[in-house]
């Protein structure tokens, strides 16, 4: 049984093949593994943290390229089910002149909403240390309960959880139902990372203070706000501080926030007391979360430049 386990969505990104174009004008895609918690599984176990992932993709060819992905990963995929009734849900992605992303999502419905409860593996994820989850199968039901109880599965066998809320706000019927179900699954985590980019949105507030008394007072242990290339913050309601980012030459920032969170947890998961470790030890896990999250940036896709360990201690020195 793997050590780690990621629940959430898998999915195919058709990214454009030219840049600097909006999706209507973009004349061609390349296929590309896609969904976060499926890329933090991938960074786990190429961080050698044994993982497996839980999910629903489409009995399709789509679907057997997603799940033969994840395989050559060595992440174990007992429970990535290939569901007969829906395809694998795609995104199409292209990125205009402004940096801003233009997705489309083919999810109406696609099979990784359509995991259900009764799928999810009670003695599968209790033998699990780790256990990780987004926010992006928390939008549509029956993966929403099934993503429920898989979490509280972990949580009452004392996992450590881990959670990113990685905003799709497209995905939802209304933005006050993203916040909703957002906020309802923060008590469950022990540690939660959050962008800049939706800090505002989920906090309601452009500065942290306010944001972070919140989330800490649901009894999250760890709080990290990643800030692209200046790095991050991180605070356990003792120790707190910013960590700077990396100066890199960036190819593709897709995925920076996956491996960043990989590495965090590769580290975090030697600890059982998140409250307890100190500025020095926060900030050598946040150096090395920024070092993946930096070397991320590097190279073309998500999957092929998740780090090895050999990789961040290279980079680092
Ligand atoms: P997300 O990818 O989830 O939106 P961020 O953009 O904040 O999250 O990136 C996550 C982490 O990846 C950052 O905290 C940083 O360590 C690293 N990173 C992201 N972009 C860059 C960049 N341009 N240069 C160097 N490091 C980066």
């Amino acid at each position: 049984m793997p050590r780690a386990l990621c629940i959430g969505e898998l999915l195919i990104d058709f990214v454009s093949t030219t840049p600097d174009v909006t999706l209507a004008d973009a004349p061609g895609f390349v296929k590309a593994p896609g969904g976060a918690p499926a890329n933090v599984a991938v960074g786990l176990a190429k961080l050698g943290v044994d993982a497996g992932f839980i999910g629903k993709v489409g009995a399709d060819p789509f679907g057997d390229f997603l799940t033969e992905t994840l395989q050559q990963n060595s992440v174990d995929t007992a429970y990535l089910i290939a569901g007969e009734t829906s395809r694998t849900t795609l995104a199409f992605v292209a990125t205009r002149s402004d940096g801003m992303k233009d997705i489309t999502f083919y999810r109406h419905p696609g099979a990784d909403i359509q995991l259900s409860p009764d799928e999810i593996d009670a003695d599968y994820i209790q033998s699990a240390a780790l256990f990780h989850y987004g926010s992006v199968s928390l939008s549509h039901s029956p993966t929403r309960e099934a993503t429920l109880k898989a979490i509280q599965c972990a949580k009452s066998a004392g996992a450590f959880i881990s959670y990113d809320p990685n905003l799709r706000l497209m995905l939802w019927d209304n933005p006050d139902e993203a916040r909703h179900w957002i906020w309802e699954m923060m008590p469950f985590a022990d540690v939660v990372k959050i962008s800049e980019e939706e800090w505002e949105f989920i906090t309601g507030d452009v500065e942290l203070p306010r944001g972070i008394e919140r989330i800490l007072g649901l009894d999250v242990k760890l709080l990290v706000v990643t800030l692209g290339e200046r790095g991050c913050y991180f605070t356990n309601g003792n120790a707190n501080g910013y960590v700077e980012g990396f100066t890199v030459e960036v190819v593709d920032t897709l995925g920076a926030g996956d491996a960043f969170v990989a590495a965090m947890l590769s580290r975090l998961i030697k600890h059982t007391d998140l409250t307890s470790l100190n500025t020095d030890q926060l900030e050598s896990i946040m150096r090395y979360a920024n070092a993946a999250g930096a070397l991320a940036t590097q190279k073309v896709g998500v999957i092929p430049s998740l780090p090895t360990p050999q990789e961040i201690k290279q980079f680092l020195s």
